[in-house]
């Protein structure tokens, strides 16, 4: 095997299974789901074949390199930079002609390119046939046909890739281009890539792209190159491609219940409102079973750590204090979060993701916001912090900080126990009605996110709504086992390992204020005391307001300090039932008003630490990770005190 390592760029349309190649050959696991955009950075990992190593880098999806949106531009850059010895472009089978046009456009940029044409499975489902060959022959490329799915399927791709780089070498080429262009735009192409000698044969790929752009060139030229790219893809999948007449009949009538007019929105409703069911049902279950489990282990744990020798202040900190709260969040956190999101992992696999951003993309779009930020507002009902880095599917900054600083308005996983609680108690007795007012509370949250972005977007984010290209994918049979793994592994684990991460720390803290007496008081009652005043305006109580605060790494923990608190217990209290939380509660003055004002600004307050520091990640900006914390507080505030002064 030779030694040295060729560069492989994974090049393609959105949705077209590129990190389902990229996954089946490297081992790794970027993430694969059905719907656009969704490769929001350069994913890279390696993989060997019998002849020589590689490195593949998975780029963002493009329609097109010609166009100047964020992840075109990234694309491009990646692809111009010439750093990759070879261009894989990967492309659907079942809509190869639109995909076309950027394999066309890649041929101006690089001569070594290899098609890998997917997704033949679907194809060959709907009596779609595509002849690799003549395609091969037309294009004068490389042409491998596979179902990313089936891994031994890519063995063409590996020997295509071996072939290639034997017969080529390192480095890259630049592409001579398949279409030719009208007279007098070839004239011009040839005009300015004299300015570009110094790229090599990249220097008509250069001067095609000042045409398109507008850098170069007239409007008849770039509409002459856009309109030559569409001929030449329409006359070379011409006998290439044999497709029955009528399309997809199935996925017609589902997309007229899933977008219709009428249908759109109540079938929305009724999905998000049978996923907190089942969630919210099959959760209060597991989080007992689990709950007793783990605060079983609190006494071996107290005596392994005293027959070390360790004083008592010491094990009470560990066990009473760290260990609490970890188990606390563990049995609270994790049972909904894993009926959750493979639930949502579903309606990603069929498609139904990219419907909810059509449909939504009207209201987002007067809003003054991207119809993209309906997919970020999904992801954030998973973790705040996930819907913020996706985000970066979205184009222009402005839309983009649009839906980072709104985004934790719609409630996380971490913040569904603490709701439902708070409405089982006090709302709505049983899962069915408590699941069924959870959904209401939740389209409160995504109304009010719209207006506050409108309202952003009338003041300090003015601009120019963009528009942009979603394609609604085919419905695909989802594959449970990957959902599963998916799931559990890339989503649950991970959010569970960060909310662990910042709830062990919290617990030592809240341990101290509650252990540490000055003038006889220890610290919580006197935090406690201090934020009375500032609450009751809301209608909370000093311990609520306290109890969010001391929440801020994690929101898991908002109740069990509550709890703490109420009972004087000096550490966190063990999980009890709703019925003795609600006696608890009332107990300690509770009405139907602080129940109330306690679920709006459990909906709206600052984001989590996570989530803040994620914002500081993706903004760089101290100003705007303040403003992602202020925003909902301030909505949150003037809510409570509106419905104090109702109730
Ligand atoms: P990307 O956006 O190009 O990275 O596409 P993904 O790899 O995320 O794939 C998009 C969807 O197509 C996912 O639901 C994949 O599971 C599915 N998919 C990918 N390759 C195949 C294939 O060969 N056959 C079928 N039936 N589905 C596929």
């Amino acid at each position: 095997m030779e030694n040295e390592c060729r560069r492989v760029a994974l090049a393609g349309n959105p949705n077209v299974g590129k990190s389902t190649v990229f996954n089946a050959l490297t081992g790794m696991r970027q993430h694969t789901g059905n719907w656009p955009g969704k490769t929001v950075a350069n994913a890279e990992g390696t993989f060997s074949s019998d002849r020589r190593t590689y490195t593949l880098f998975d780029i963002p999806g493009t329609y097109s390199l010609l166009a100047g949106s964020a992840d075109e531009a990234a694309a491009r850059d990646l692809l111009e930079s010439g750093n990759a010895d070879v261009v894989v472009v990967v492309c659907d089978a079942t809509c190869l002609e639109r995909n076309l046009d950027l394999v066309l456009q890649i041929t101006e940029l690089t001569k070594n390119v290899i098609v890998c044409v997917n997704l033949l499975d679907e194809a060959k489902s709907r009596g779609i046939y595509v002849d690799t060959e003549l395609l091969s022959s037309r294009l004068g490329l490389r042409v491998v046909g596979v179902t990313a799915k089936k891994k031994r399927t890519l063995r063409a791709l590996v020997d295509a890739l071996d072939d290639i780089t034997e017969d080529r070498g390192g480095g890259s080429d630049g592409g001579a281009g398949i279409v030719r262009y009208g007279e007098a735009t070839e004239a011009a192409v040839s005009e300015i890539s004299k300015k570009y000698a110094g790229y090599g044969g990249g220097a008509r790929w250069r001067a095609v792209r000042d045409i398109a752009s507008g850098v170069a060139g007239d409007d008849a030229m770039r509409d002459d190159i856009a309109c030559s790219l569409v001929e030449k893809a329409h006359e070379i999948c011409r006998g290439v491609v044999t497709a029955p007449d009528e399309p997809d009949r199935r996925d017609r009538i589902l997309d007229k219940i899933f977008t219709g007019r009428w249908t759109s929105f109540p079938v929305m409703l009724l999905f998000l409102a049978l996923i907190l069911w089942i969630t919210v049902s099959g959760a209060n279950v597991i989080s007992d079973a689990l709950s007793s489990v783990l605060f079983s282990l609190e006494e071996p744990l107290s005596r392994i750590i005293t027959s070390v020798g360790a004083p008592e202040w010491l094990r009470s900190l560990l066990v009473d204090g760290v260990c609490r709260v970890v188990f606390w969040v563990t049995s609270v956190m994790l049972p909904p979060m894993a009926i959750f999101f493979p639930l949502f992992t579903v309606l990603e696999d069929v498609g139904y993701l990219p419907r909810i951003a059509y449909d939504l993309d009207l209201p987002l779009n007067k809003c003054g916001a991207c119809g993209k930020q309906a997919l970020t507002m999904c992801m954030g009902f998973g973790c705040n912090a996930v819907g913020v880095t996706g985000c970066r599917i979205i184009d222009s900054p402005r839309e983009r900080l649009l839906a980072i600083l709104t985004n934790s308005f719609v409630p996380c996983n971490g913040r569904f126990p603490m709701l439902t609680t708070l409405l089982v108690m006090f709302v709505a007795a049983g899962s069915l009605a408590s699941s069924l007012t959870l959904a209401a509370v939740i389209a409160f949250g995504v109304i009010v996110s719209l207006c506050v972005t409108w309202l952003l977007s009338r003041t300090v984010l003015r601009g120019q709504t963009s528009s942009f290209t979603l394609e609604l994918p085919p419905y695909r049979r989802p594959k449970f086992g990957e959902i599963l793994v998916r799931s559990v592994f890339d989503r649950t684990l991970f959010v569970l390992r960060r909310a662990v991460c910042a709830a062990a720390p919290a617990g030592a803290l809240i341990w101290l204020l509650s252990n540490v007496n000055i003038g006889g008081e220890c610290l919580l009652v006197l935090l406690e005391r201090a934020l009375d005043a500032p609450a009751s305006a809301i209608g909370l109580d000093g311990v609520i307001l306290m109890s969010f605060l001391l929440g801020l790494p994690a929101n898991e923990i908002v109740i069990p300090i509550m709890v703490m608190a109420y009972t004087s217990a000096g550490t966190l209290a063990d999980a009890a039932s709703a019925d003795a939380l609600r006696t608890l509660f009332i107990a300690n003055g509770w009405t139907v008003r602080t129940a109330v004002c306690t679920v709006i600004f459990a909906m709206f307050h600052w984001p989590c630490a996570t989530t803040l520091s994620t914002v500081y990640a993706e903004t760089h900006s101290f100003k705007w990770t303040a403003a992602a914390a202020a925003i909902p507080t301030a909505v949150g505030v003037m809510l409570c005190a509106l419905a104090a002064l109702i109730l």
